[in-house]
């Protein structure tokens, strides 16, 4: 009933965390007794992807011989049943290697779902009641930060005016940011051209990767910045942004309306990244709107410490794409430890869960800016923040949506971006949750047996 499949990397990114990049997919197809097929996947590195793939076979038989609608009539009850094998739960709970598995099954349980009622992923949740929004997330461990009760309260408050919203993002798309051209290890020449080529298809928020050595930093910051604030490289017939205008407030964004953001992915100890960023904010003061992963992902209170550090300086913390349950996401809003919730589409355990943090980060007050790149990430995410936007929050302007170009090829239904460096609104009706992925890239590409691999072995 399933099918695994990794990828190999088109670029070669490397940064100091995760310096063997084998961009890796761990994918998994549920047939049923109908031609109705569902596709998920969760992203890895390399070897750790067949780990994560045993451990798919064990949760995605825990769905073998169950009635589809059954499912379907609550989701957050069958996201409940996914979890809650004792066996696989020792080795849980709820986190590591059997949660990023159950994300994959979820997510596959979910497209599933979207495609028996040909509609996107994020059109089938949007159009829900209230209650169905409710009954499709876990309030389990939660409760002391969001009830059932006030999460229907909310999107009670906010459905009258979805068909608004839903116009209103199809007509502009959904922000976006880039990162393509902010890696560690990129020669000044490749940051100057890929920063040109990003303003140029529209981009106004750019994140650069920080963290390896202050000197290599600032220099690629100011070749960032000294082509973003320059009004000469913006594409024709755009005029520059308001820097002042109510989407780029406190964003430290320059003349033209830019905003540059940075991430240190979980380099630092707490002490070392208060004296770190608030040094490049010495140097440079409108350098950065937020400090991403500024340090370990678990350490929800050195969050705490290292927001309220920076916060007189105008920084804030954001993190969330190694944060392993919403048990996590929780704590982290009610230390009040971040200004930007990060979640990841994969790490935590499929959409149900999503949802549950996106019903809490609404409450808190905090925007959601999903993390993406990867393999499958960007397919993902747009429909999360649609969900966000038009049912849950109500706001999206002050969010920003990360987008890497690349291996957007492999996917049959590869997200896009429009002429204003916004993401696109899936519009397929039998795209499901985007992710189904084409059979040649399988065929190439799965791990050992694919065509590339079985190249790449014969000549070494
Ligand atoms: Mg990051």
């Amino acid at each position: 009933m399933a099918r695994f499949l990794r990828l190999a990397s088109a670029s070669a990114d490397t940064w100091h965390r995760n310096t063997d990049c084998d961009y890796s997919s761990a994918y998994v197809s549920l047939y049923t007794s109908s031609d109705l097929v569902g596709h998920g996947m969760t992203f890895t590195i390399g070897r750790g992807n067949d780990i994560v793939c045993q451990a798919i076979k064990e949760v995605a038989n825990r769905l073998v011989g169950k009635e589809v609608e059954s499912l379907f009539a609550n989701m957050g009850k069958a996201w409940e049943y996914l979890v809650a094998d004792s066996q696989l739960r020792w080795i849980g709970p709820e986190k590591g290697v059997i949660h990023i598995a159950t994300g994959a099954v979820d997510n596959a349980l979910w497209d599933l779902y979207a495609k028996s009622r040909k509609k996107p992923l994020w059109k089938l949740v949007v159009d829900m009641t209230p209650e169905e929004l409710v009954g499709s997330a876990t309030f389990r461990y939660i409760t002391d930060a969001i009830t059932p009760e006030e999460a229907l309260a909310m999107l009670k408050a906010k459905e009258a005016t979805k068909a608004e919203r839903e116009a209103k993002v199809r007509e502009l798309g959904y922000p976006a940011y880039v990162t393509s051209a902010g890696w560690l290890g990129y020669s000044d020449e490749k940051v100057a051209r890929l920063t040109k080529e990003a303003v140029q298809a529209g981009f106004n928020h750019f994140k650069m990767k920080v963290g390896a050595d202050r000197a290599n930093d600032l220099r690629r910051g100011k070749i960032i910045r000294s082509i973003i604030d320059d009004p000469q490289y913006l594409p024709d017939g755009l005029a520059p942004r308001d820097p002042n205008g109510p989407e780029l407030q406190g964003k430290n964004a320059g003349p033209t309306g830019a905003v540059l953001m940075i991430d240190a992915n979980q380099v630092w100890d707490v002490k070392e990244a208060i004296d770190y960023v608030t040094s490049l904010k010495e140097i440079k003061p409108w350098f950065c709107r937020f400090i991403e992963e500024p340090t370990a992902p678990d350490d929800i209170l050195g969050h705490a410490a290292i927001r309220k550090a920076l916060k007189p300086h105008g920084i804030g913390v954001a993190t969330g794409e190694h944060a392993h349950n919403r048990m996590v996401f929780k704590q982290l809003l009610q230390a009040e430890a971040i200004d930007v919730c990060q979640i990841d589409s994969c790490r935590l355990a499929g959409v149900s869960e999503v949802i549950s943090v996106l019903l809490m980060a609404a409450k808190f007050g905090v925007p959601v800016c999903p993390h993406a790149g990867g393999v499958g990430l960007c397919e993902y995410v747009i429909h999360l923040s649609l969900i966000d936007y038009i049912a849950v929050s109500g706001t999206m302007e002050r969010n920003v949506l990360e987008f890497v170009d690349h291996l957007h090829e492999h996917f049959l239904n590869p997200c896009t971006i429009n002429s204003r460096g916004r993401y696109n609104v899936p519009n397929n009706s039998l795209e499901g949750y985007s992710i189904e992925m084409h059979k040649a890239s399988i065929a190439e590409f799965e791990w050992p047996n694919g065509s590339y691999w079985a190249k790449v072995q014969g000549q070494s």
